[in-house]
């Protein structure tokens, strides 16, 4: 009978794709192994921003505040928006999940581009909800008329990753105000920015701008990236009202710990010094593309922390290769590998590779 097989799952979620983290690098015998495969921040905390969470760490017999009240308050000073527009999650995967289980279902369609971020596809079938991948250029870009092509009645929300992950490119202002202007408004449009703080090209828009008067349009940033916090899932987003009431409505409760939150809110009081470690990788950044456009390779513009080789079948070789001189990096197999932006050294090890395999 039924109940010797145990309880009975949802069908829909039968062949979700396991979200695959970046290999940890593991460096035995001695030998240096970075890990340049999760796009995280190289530097070690802060001190300040350490202190903040040593002392909050004292308190963890204690649930956390679960409004994030004070980061909250935070946020909507920087980003001059009203608290209420403000929505915390765990991570900004997490916020994104909740944003797809508060607007699509069975028999609904999400649009995104592929490839690109992973979570996309599994959180969409996590919902029940159809996904619609619009692939992307042949320059690795958002192809944004295609994607306004794709909507249909039955689409209740759209990704744009910008910049892409893991590409790196990125949408302007001009195409991505003509997008929004086709899209239409009872289809959210999530500008997904996690890696906002490592755009220099002038012409990308900020989200936060978009968003203002148009209530279709929600923002997603994280702390994982240019704010250096990946270990601690805080991520927010930036939408009106109703949206961002639907946030807090489904977010786990307590999902954003004490330490999380202390730590985002002296994240963004050490801005100044964070943004100068941004500045330094955004440099690195140009080094490692000049590099290897000096070997020969055809490499998108990435705007990200992050740079993309198109490799196809050689994909998985050359991670091993990386593997084996001490960096690891991320394959999506059959496709490309993703490098992180690490540390001169790793960054070093990772061109000496790619130039052995030109
Ligand atoms: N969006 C994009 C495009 C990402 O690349 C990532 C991290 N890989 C995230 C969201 C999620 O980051 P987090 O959950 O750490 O905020």
């Amino acid at each position: 009978g039924t109940a010797a097989q145990g309880p009975r799952l949802r069908r829909a979620l039968e062949g979700i794709p396991t979200y695959k983290p970046g290999r940890p690098a593991s460096g035995a015998d001695g030998a240096p192994a970075y890990k340049l495969s999760s796009n995280e921040n190289p530097y070690d905390p802060l001190p300040g921003v350490l202190e903040a969470v040593v002392e909050t760490a004292g308190r963890f017999n204690r649930y956390p505040d679960m409004a994030c009240s004070g980061l909250t308050a935070e946020l909507a000073e920087r980003f001059g928006v009203p608290p209420e527009h403000i929505a915390t999650g765990t991570g900004s995967v997490g916020v994104a999940q909740q944003l797809i289980q508060s607007t699509a279902g069975p028999g609904d369609e999400v649009v995104y581009a592929w490839r690109s971020f992973e979570a996309y596809p599994i959180i969409t079938r996590i919902s029940g909800a159809t996904a619609v991948q619009v692939p992307l250029t042949p320059g690795e870009v958002h192809d944004l008329d295609a994607m306004a092509d794709a909507i249909t009645e039955r689409t209740r929300l759209v990704f744009v990753c910008n910049p892409n992950n893991p590409t790196g490119t990125v949408v302007r202002r001009a195409e991505l105000e003509r997008f929004l202007d086709r899209v239409p408004g009872d289809v959210l449009v999530v500008l997904d920015e996690a890696y906002r703080e490592f755009i220099r090209d002038a012409e990308v828009p900020d989200g936060v701008d978009l968003y203002r008067d148009r209530p279709n349009v929600c923002v997603l940033r994280t702390f994982s990236k240019a704010y250096g916090l990946a270990g601690l899932r805080v991520g927010f987003a930036i939408a009106h009202e109703p949206v961002a009431a639907a946030l807090r409505k489904t977010a786990v409760p307590f999902g954003v710990s004490q330490l999380a939150q202390d730590a985002a809110v002296a994240s963004l009081r050490a801005e100044e010094a964070l943004l100068v470690r941004v500045d330094a990788l955004v440099q690195e950044r140009a080094r490692v593309a000049e590099a290897l456009a000096g070997q020969g390779w055809t490499v998108p513009e990435s705007q990200a922390n992050f740079v993309w080789l198109r490799l196809g079948e050689r994909t998985l070789d050359f991670a091993a290769a990386c593997e084996a001189a001490g960096v690891v990096v991320r394959p999506f197999a059959g496709e490309g590998v993703r490098v992180t932006i690490g540390e001169t050294e790793a960054n070093d090890i990772f061109l000496r590779t790619a130039e052995a395999f030109r």
